[in-house]
């Protein structure tokens, strides 16, 4: 199953078509906040039942991010090997966790503005949770989580490591800081999680292309690291961290320019195409 909102509502998608959730289900589910993830199993329950003549064709611009405004968005720092390694950072052994405000979350087709000269990019695999999750052990970690979706955790460099110590949390939290889309993608559909393509580009250039199998730590071993402090709540949506390439720590280094369109993807989860301005 494939969970989008178009406008401010939420569809199921099949390809370029789609089901409106609450006018279908006659109101069963809302058509926005967070019922539809506190719900998931029931809501997978029912889509499955959907008839094929549904589903109406969609124009892909009315994407907008799958969580229009998470309670709580983490982010997870030097989670991939190579990506460490780049850093010349050694690899941590424990989560290095950092908020986005959820005022960043923007869509999949979203324009950025770009509020300087020094805005870099990480594209990133995002979990979207579905069922609470309170002191969950790693076993249980996939139970959690509703599925997962694409994201760019636009950072501005200058912001993010100004000061006698980095502070993450602003530098990437500027509007449209982080898109995210174009589907929440069940579990069901993804065979293996830690072996999916990872990668962003810019026009012919391709900045980031690696795999989830570099992850340090996995999807269900975040739950379980973040849950021990932090109750997960239906809906909060975590980046799971960035492959090598980023345009910082390249000599010289590079950003983002203006007038191109990023585009980000995850193998079998979508692309995110992205204007910049
Ligand atoms: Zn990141």
């Amino acid at each position: 199953m494939r969970i989008s909102r178009i406008d401010t509502r939420y569809h199921v998608i099949d390809g370029d078509t789609a089901v409106d959730i609450a006018t279908a289900s006659n109101g069963r589910f809302a058509p926005d906040g967070f019922d539809i993830y506190e719900r998931w199993a029931e809501l997978t329950e029912w889509a499955s039942t959907l008839p094929g003549d549904a589903y109406r064709p969609f124009d892909p611009d009315r994407l907008r991010a799958p969580v229009a405004l998470p309670r709580q968005v983490f982010g997870i720092g030097l989670n991939y090997r190579d990506h460490a390694a780049e850093s010349n950072l050694a690899e941590p052994d424990a989560p290095l966790v950092f908020t986005k405000f959820p005022t960043c979350i923007t869509g999949p087709t979203a324009t950025v503005t770009l509020p300087s000269d020094h805005v870099d990019w990480e594209v990133e695999l995002v979990a979207v949770i579905g069922k609470r999750a309170d002191h969950v052990a790693e076993d249980r970690g996939w139970d959690h989580i509703a599925g997962l979706t694409v994201g760019q955790d636009l950072s501005e460099r200058k912001v993010q490591l100004a000061g006698p110590a980095p502070q993450f949390g602003l530098g990437k939290s500027f509007p449209g800081f982080g898109p995210t889309g174009p589907a929440v993608v069940s579990l069901d559909e993804i065979a293996d999680p830690g072996n999916l393509e990872i990668g962003c580009s810019l026009g012919d250039e391709v900045l980031q292309k690696g795999n989830t199998s570099d992850l340090i730590f996995s999807v269900p071993e975040l739950i379980a690291r973040l849950s021990a402090i932090c109750p997960l709540l239906p809906g909060d949506i975590i980046f799971t961290g960035t492959p090598a390439g980023v345009g910082g720590t390249r000599t010289p280094p590079r950003f983002l320019p203006r007038g191109a369109t990023l585009v980000s993807y995850v193998e079998g989860l979508g692309e995110l195409r992205n204007p910049l301005v």
